[in-house]
Formats: structure tokens, sequence, C-alpha cells
């Protein structure tokens, strides 16, 4: 079957959703996404720290998945050349960790796998982060990180695939798979059954409990974390900070984004409380700010770590792409999916 008669249902609006949609869109194929939510990008995409970079992380703490993701880090540079400007709310990020000998060890790591990265004394940091009255000694300044909002990149994405003809349609639950004997044949939502060659399941979660209806079990699981969000005048910060008791970025031109561990269901509100002193110790004690929302929110993750975006055996024509972290991914993952779907059907 052609590229361009081929009709491509994707089920979620989220960031892969949107990327896996797009990418399927500019190549030709047929794209319907249902959204069960009355609103684009609200589920986990919605709730999203949006740090697009690894520097964080020891590359040798999971060296498949760190190369993975330095592989989606270069797709980033051809969404921007193709879609135009994407929603980056920071550039940079200052990176240290509890002792010096850790943080000079990571430095060590990221730098021999190829990531630009320096140790930058307390004399730059503040140069650098002037609102940061606590700076470490010593931290890690790598210029290539950024964070954007995941939402704002996920509407983005599922515009340019309406310009390419997709179709979009919110508030739309897909409550089943439809199957010809061991093909997909479409998908069931409350009002009708929306016919389609291939079925993508770009709904996290969700993607388990439709496949298993057709007696699959997705190794999928989820990982709760919090997103909280604070308003503050002026916005005191240019770049993404990743301290020992805080991970803290700007909002795109208001307020700041924080993420968190999630503590336990009673332990929330004091999360909110220990993230505002924390911040105010950091940058500063008179600083104006408030608590604006805190979400708990169950990621999507792999038993392997890994990403799930594959046809699942046993159905022909259904495709799953679920993995995290998603928005780093959602550029190459959305990409690989269109092609392996493209190409199955050429
Ligand atoms: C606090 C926090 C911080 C994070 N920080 C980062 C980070 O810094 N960097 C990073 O890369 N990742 C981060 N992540 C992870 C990242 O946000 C997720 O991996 C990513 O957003 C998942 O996107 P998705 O499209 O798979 O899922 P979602 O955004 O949840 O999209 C799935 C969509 O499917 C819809 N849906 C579900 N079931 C159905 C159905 N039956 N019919 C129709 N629609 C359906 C949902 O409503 C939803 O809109 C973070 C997550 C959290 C919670």
């Amino acid at each position: 079957m052609a590229g361009n008669s081929l009709h491509v249902v994707v089920v979620g609006a989220g960031v892969l959703g949107a990327s896996t949609a797009w990418h399927l869109a500019r190549q030709g194929a047929r794209v319907t996404v249902l959204e069960r939510e009355a609103g684009l990008a609200q589920g986990v995409t919605g709730h999203s720290y949006g740090w697009v970079g690894t520097a964080s992380r020891l590359p040798s703490a999971d060296p498949e998945r760190f190369s993975l993701e330095q592989q989606a880090l270069a797709e980033y540079a051809r969404l921007g050349r193709t879609l135009g400007p994407l929603p980056v709310a920071a550039q940079g990020a200052l990176v240290w960790l509890d002792s010096e000998q850790e943080t000079l060890a990571l430095l060590a790591e990221q730098q021999a796998a190829g990531v630009r990265m320096c140790a930058v004394a307390r004399e730059r940091i503040g140069e650098l982060e002037p609102a940061l009255v606590r700076a470490p000694e010593l931290a890690l300044w790598a210029p290539d990180e950024f964070a954007l909002e995941p939402d704002l990149l996920a509407r983005q994405l599922l515009a340019a695939a309406q310009a390419h003809g997709a179709r979009l349609v919110v508030d739309c639950e897909v409550q089943a798979l439809s199957l010809r004997g061991a093909r997909i044949c479409g998908v069931r939502t409350a009002e009708a059954v929306i016919t389609a060659d291939v079925v993508v399941l770009a709904n996290a979660i969700g993607a388990g409990k439709l496949s298993a209806a057709l007696d699959m079990r997705l190794p999928v699981f989820e990982d709760p974390a919090v997103l909280l969000r604070f308003d503050a005048r002026p916005v005191p910060l240019r770049h993404l900070l990743y301290g020992q008791s805080l991970e803290l970025r700007p909002g795109l031109g208001a307020g700041l984004v924080s993420a968190a561990d999630f503590p336990g269901q009673d332990r929330l509100q004091a999360l909110g409380q220990a993230c505002l002193d924390e911040i105010r110790r950091l940058l500063h004690p008179s600083l104006e700010l408030s608590l604006r929302s805190l979400h708990a929110v169950s990621r999507p993750k792999t038993v392997d770590g890994l990403p799930l975006r594959r046809f699942l055996p046993g159905v022909e024509g259904l495709y799953v792409n679920v993995a995290h972290p998603g928005v780093i991914l959602a550029p190459l993952l959305g990409r690989l999916a269109s092609e392996e779907i493209l190409g199955a059907y050429r």
C-alpha cells in the first residue's frame, strides 16, 4: 500500500503521539489523532519538566540508554530547522552533585562520552546565574542542554501535522481495538468505529490497557513524579539548575518550574513547602514567590528502561510507541516509528 493511501490512527495527543503523527503525515500517510481529553497534551506531557539533556546522569549507569538519548538530542536540531523556533524556556544547565568529587566524576564521564561540558568555579557561576546567591564552590556548565514546554511542543507538532492533512479529534476516547481475524481494522470509540490500516498506541499507560483486552501484556508500568510550578516576580533564573536538593528552571516567559520524586500522597503539601524554602535559600530569601500548582503524575516507564516502539506480534497493523523520558526521545521515536510503519506498507 502506498504511503499516501495508508490510514493510520494515532491514539493519544501527548508528545509521543504528536511526534509520530507529524512524521507520518509529512511522509504522506493519512493520519487521524484521537485524544480522550477535551484539550491537547494534558496527560503526562502537560505536567512534564521538559529537560532536554543528559547532564545530570552518569553515562556508565546505563550506557545503552545514554547513547540513545544522545542520538535523540541530535534530532532536536532537525526539528528546529523544520518546525521553526521551539518553545525553549531555558538554555544551558548548571549541575552540581553532593560532593565535588562526585561532580568531577560526572564531568569526566560526560566529557569522555563527548558531551560539551566544563567545570566552573563560584565566580563564573555567579556571572552565569546572578540570582544564585548560594552558589556551590564548583559546578558543571553544559551549554547545549535546554528545557522547553512539552505541552507547547506537542501542540506545535500537532499543528504541523494538521498542516500536512492530519485530522485531530479531541474528547474521543478509544474504548477498544477492532480486529478482522488477526489484523487490526480500526478502533472503537463511544460514537463510532473508525477504520484504519494501522493503529499506533501512543497513549502511554493506556496502551497497556487497550492491548490487555487482546490478551497482550505490555511491559509498561506507572512511576509517579511531581511537577511544581511557582509564581515568581521577576523571573529570577536564566538557566536550568540541578543542585543537591533541587531541580529548577524558568518557565517560558513566567514563573519557575521544578520536578521531584513522588514522596507519597500524605507528604505532597510538605514537598511544596520544602521546595519553596529551598528556592528562597538558593536564590534569595526576599524573592517574591508562591506555589502556583503541584501535580503528581504517573510517568509511563518500560520494564527494561528502553523505548517500547514496534509492531506488536500477533496482530497485524498494531504498533506501540511508549517511552521514558518521552520529551527527549519524542523527535527520534516519532521519526523511527514513521519510517518503520511506512516501510512495512510500501
Ligand atoms: C514530573 C515529570 C517530569 C518529567 N520530566 C521529564 C524531562 O525533564 N524530560 C523528559 O524527556 N521527560 C520527562 N518526563 C517524562 C515525559 O513527560 C513523558 O515521558 C512524556 O510526556 C510521555 O508522553 P506521552 O505522549 O507518551 O504520554 P502522554 O502525554 O500521557 O500522552 C498520552 C495521551 O493519550 C491520551 N489517552 C490515553 N488513553 C487514551 C484512549 N484510550 N483514547 C484516546 N486517548 C487516550 C491521554 O489523555 C494523553 O493525552 C517527566 C514526567 C513527569 C511526570
